[in-house]
């Protein structure tokens, strides 16, 4: 048998919140040739596995890709079987209502080794971001994790749950699945003697940037729920510890939570935008317009890189600039002391920054993160002098223009900005639902082409419905002769800016009246 490497990893993906799974998870992750997940697993994690992987989605939902229970076994033998690094990603926990039990039991008996990585439970994770404690000294001393699968009213005796012990057990219930039969486990709790005045509440969709808190008490909580549409993932929460959520509330309380945001720069620069937002509680939607390649013809770019020393400054317009000529630099077999002669320029921070990572220091920052500033800028400093400017193939001219006049200036493109083909169905469909609150727009050519790429219906949502948040008064300009009304703009123009004007239209928005 051709065993030798073949393993399954079950892994709990925690709640929701990406940054929820384990250090030990990622890592196996990492290595995942298939990965065998749910859909209660953040799709953000996903990302973690190489691109080769295999991914197999297991469902356990409404949906098309849903395997049943032999079904996921099965594929976990087979892969293993054939030598592969499986990873069976689950939510929250695996062991804790996840039937991780049985697939690993499955496992044992094929003789396939496997490892149990344990990961953030609803239960302890959701709860923890609806800021409600599951103990709490003086209001709870126990916690009960409960399944409410099951009707307890119609399958008495036959769930496996014991309501009544549970009515008076001294400390928290944690009713995992308990939406579709809510109103018959508050009422058979009462029932059973649970006070109906005891503190309730109903945490849907934890740790996501979706989170819903409803409380209410044991009586009240099933009425609350249906007037707000509880939907699954939900769970449950009755005890004395729901009050403190009043004083342990804090996701929700992020600058920009619940704040659905569009990024459309290019994909290897909406990881970080991404990750920015997120962390101020917003729920980001990548959907890149514009596409970073590699330049068709380097001929220019290398004999511009062979010339430096011909050059009194080397001018960089963006980060992508920066970074390609230097690889390009340093594929050409030379190092940072091609550059020891010449003055550095950066548009911005960001551009700054990525020279930094090179352990190269800009001489020149201009006060204003645009080509106006960065042409006046230079005009004190560099008159008269050879000036090389590194850029993308396509863009504004006006900094070769302006420089022109007194400067020598030479342009070469280091990088290709490809238009995009076609914008993510799904970002489409949340435009027309609703469900999208920013499009984020970084520069002209990306709104030009979002423009471009959406359909009709879409594009008359944008600038009302849906807000626009420029990083600049020039892409601002170009999103007006579009039609379209920006609601912020960033006052520096980077990226931290544009995130710093959507935060305050947000809370000017939440201001109470
Ligand atoms: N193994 C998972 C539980 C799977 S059972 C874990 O350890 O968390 C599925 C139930 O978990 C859902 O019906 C819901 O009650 C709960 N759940 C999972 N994710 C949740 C979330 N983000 N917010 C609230 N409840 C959640």
């Amino acid at each position: 048998m051709s065993r030798e490497r073949g393993i399954v990893y079950l892994i709990g993906a925690g709640p929701g919140d990406p940054g929820l799974m384990t250090l030990r998870g990622a890592d196996r992750l990492g290595r995942a040739e298939v990965v065998v997940f749910d859909h209660l697993a953040s799709a953000r994690l996903l990302d973690l596995a190489p691109a080769s992987a295999l991914r197999i989605c297991a469902g356990k939902s409404v949906g098309h890709c849903t395997l049943d229970q032999n079904e996921i076994n099965q594929t976990l033998v087979e892969h293993a079987q054939a030598g592969k690094v499986v990873v069976r990603l689950k939510g929250g926990d695996p062991l804790v209502f996840g039937r991780g039990s049985e697939e690993a039991a499955v496992l044992r008996r094929h003789g396939i080794p496997f490892e149990i990585v344990p990961g953030v439970t609803a239960g302890v994770g959701a709860t923890a971001y609806a800021g409600i404690p599951v103990t709490c000294r003086g209001a709870a001393s126990a916690v009960a994790f409960v399944t409410g699968h099951s009707d307890p009213e119609a399958s008495a005796g036959r769930s496996g749950v014991d309501w009544p012990a549970l009515a008076r057990f001294p400390g928290t219930l944690v009713v995992y699945m308990g939406v579709t039969h809510l109103d018959a486990i508050c009422r058979t709790l009462i029932r059973e003697g649970k006070p109906s005045g005891t503190p309730a509440a109903i945490v849907e969709s934890g740790s996501l940037p979706s989170q819903r808190v409803v409380a209410g008490t044991l009586e009240s909580i099933t009425s609350l729920a249906r007037e707000r549409h509880v939907r699954p993932p939900a769970l449950l929460v009755v005890g004395e510890v729901v009050a403190r959520r009043g004083e342990l509330e804090w996701f929700e309380s992020l600058p920009l939570f619940g704040q659905r945001i569009v990024v459309t720069r290019p994909r290897d620069e909406a990881a970080r935008s991404a990750s920015a937002l997120e962390a101020l509680g917003a729920e980001v939607v990548v959907a890149p317009t514009v596409e970073i390649r590699q330049i068709a013809d380097s001929g220019p770019l290398d004999a511009a890189i062979d010339r430096l020393g011909d050059y009194d400054w080397l001018v960089f317009t963006s980060v992508n600039g920066v970074r390609s000529f230097l690889e390009r630099l340093f594929e050409r077999g030379k190092d940072l002391r091609a550059l020891g002669g010449v003055k550095l320029a950066a548009i911005g921070p960001s551009t700054a920054e990525a020279l930094d990572r090179f352990h190269l220091r800009a001489d020149l920052i201009p006060p204003s993160f645009r080509s106006e500033s960065l042409a006046e800028s230079l005009a004190g400093v560099a008159a008269g002098s050879r000036i090389l400017l590194a850029r993308a193939d396509r863009g504004r001219t006006i900094l070769k223009d302006e420089l022109s006049r007194l400067a020598d200036v030479d342009q070469v493109a280091v990088y290709q900005n490809a238009d995009a083909d076609q914008l993510p169905d799904s970002l489409i469909d949340r435009i027309m639902d609703g469900s999208i609150d920013w499009i984020t727009l970084s520069s002209s050519a990306i709104t030009a082409r979002l423009h471009a790429l959406l359909p009709e219906p879409a594009r008359r949502k944008i600038g009302r419905e849906i807000k626009l948040a420029s990083i600049s008064p020039i892409t601002t300009q170009a999103a007006a002769n579009l039609g379209w009304t920006v609601a912020a703009e960033a006052s520096t123009y980077t990226w931290d800016g544009l995130i710093e004007a959507m935060t305050r239209q947000v809370a000017a928005g939440r201001a109470p009246l």
